[in-house]
């Protein structure tokens, strides 16, 4: 959702109103309500409430740096926390997905569900530094 708008049609010193907003950056009305709720700031003092240019813009480029941001070498991305997280108890299994690559799957230290992260087979050595490895079926990684 956030990678097709483009903050740089934002005027940064003008107030937009939440149907301006969505219109300039090319989004949902609903987008922007969500937005707010995650912590975009809106100025309440009046009705209709005013979304300054600068924080829209701001607010856009920062969501789109979490979703590009790297996962460090003990995490995974957790499905339903959509955010890097590490597994419990550093605890993962390797599922192959081809013979040179796979995937680690992990339970999510914050909320249980489940943590991806593709990697090739030959990483599997480092990893198993940071890691408890359980390899399915593979025998020795
Ligand atoms: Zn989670």
């Amino acid at each position: 959702m956030v990678k097709r708008v483009n903050p740089r049609n934002i005027k940064i010193h003008q107030a937009y109103e939440i149907d301006q907003a969505a219109c300039s950056v090319g989004v949902s009305i609903p987008t922007i309500r969500g937005w707010i709720k995650k912590g975009l700031p809106v100025m309440r003092a009046q009705k209709p409430f005013l979304i300054i240019g600068a924080d829209l813009r701001e607010y856009i480029e920062n969501a789109r740096k979490r979703a590009k941001a790297p996962l460090q070498a003990n995490q995974l991305y957790c499905l339903r926390c959509r955010e890097a997280r590490t597994p419990m108890g550093d605890m993962v299994d390797y599922l192959p997905i081809s013979p040179t690559r796979g995937r680690l799957v992990g339970l999510c230290s914050e909320c249980e569900g489940t943590l991806n992260r593709f990697c090739s087979r030959s990483a599997l050595p480092g990893l198993a530094n940071i890691f408890d490895i359980d390899c399915k079926g593979q025998g020795e990684a």
